[in-house]
């Protein structure tokens, strides 16, 4: 760490958030709750989750979070209201210390919506609706950078051309640092978030060593463009086991084998851990192998 330290002051990195000496630095689990999504991030000071997985998945999750010894989530952070994201919501309200919520600000109509926005409200807790260019500070060094929706895409409300309305497109989209290590968190984003996303950003501000794929590894997501934008080593992908909607599809498969991109899902692999000093990083299946696609 000392040495990396070094590195990063000699690069000239002065504005490079000073990284927390710690014996666990970042770590990231992609959590085993079924076809929804929730991941826990814990960073030297914190404890951030992004989307609390379906309302039938809260058991699974509570598990999992106590497993950790969880008492506070200092973030909560909602990528979209669809109910596999924000249905197990309420269950951490109950049991856990939320400091502060964070989603993109799209209202939406089900009854387990407007009980969250209620319990935030009832008790006060700080909320922000987040957009493209904000950033998140995680603690010990690990900033989150969000790269979408735009306030545009919220007006719009997740309007397809042919009228009808997918609130995946709104999907909070963020690149989480650490040092050198870079991971992106996409929600349910889809091809055309996507493409919004490479317009207004480019290069650096995208590359990243780990991937959650979009959308629970659908074909909607992960676009060519796009993860020749990103660049990444591995994908994680957050499906059900059996899922009706065939997760991870063949087509992404066959995306991530052309660009030697190897992963993980988290119905075969259980949780999946990424932990990094900063610098090195490392990804942990609970159970299983990776599907690897790199050339020997
Ligand atoms: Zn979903």
């Amino acid at each position: 760490m000392a040495l990396l330290l070094a590195v990063l002051a000699l690069a000239g990195c002065a504005q490079t958030p000073q990284l927390k000496q710690s014996a666990d630095g970042l770590t990231v689990k992609v959590l085993d709750v079924g076809q929804g999504d929730a991941i826990l991030i814990r960073t030297a000071e914190q404890n951030i989750l992004i989307d609390a997985g379906d309302t039938d998945e809260v058991k699974k999750l509570k598990a999992a979070l106590d497993q950790e010894g969880i008492k506070t989530v200092d973030k909560l952070i909602i990528t979209h209201p669809h109910r596999d994201h924000l249905g197990g919501s309420a269950m951490v309200f109950k049991n856990y210390e939320v400091k502060a919520v964070y989603d993109n600000g799209q209202l939406a109509t089900p009854k387990f919506y407007r009980d969250y926005l209620k319990t935030i409200r009832d008790r006060n807790i700080p909320y922000k609706a987040l957009r493209d260019g904000d950033t998140l500070d995680f603690g010990g060094g690990a900033v989150f950078t969000v790269l979408s929706p735009t306030e545009e895409m919220i007006a719009e409300g997740g309007h397809m051309p042919d009228g009808k309305i997918n609130l995946n497109l709104n999907s909070i989209v963020g690149r989480l640092t650490y040092g050198s290590f870079a991971m992106m968190f996409t929600g349910d984003a889809e091809k055309p978030t996507e493409e919004k996303l490479l317009k207004r950003h480019r290069g650096d501000d995208l590359r990243c060593q780990v991937l959650k794929a979009g959308h629970h590894g659908s074909k909607t997501s992960s676009g060519a463009r796009f993860l020749q934008a990103v660049q990444p080593e591995i994908a994680l992908i957050s499906c059900g086991k059996g899922n009706s909607y065939h997760h991870p599809h063949p087509s992404l498969r066959r995306n991530y084998e052309k660009r030697h991109i190897d992963f993980y899902r988290t119905d075969v692999n259980g949780t999946i851990t990424v932990v990094s000093d900063g610098a090195a990083y490392r990804v942990t299946p609970e159970r299983g192998e990776k599907n690897s696609n790199k050339e020997n």
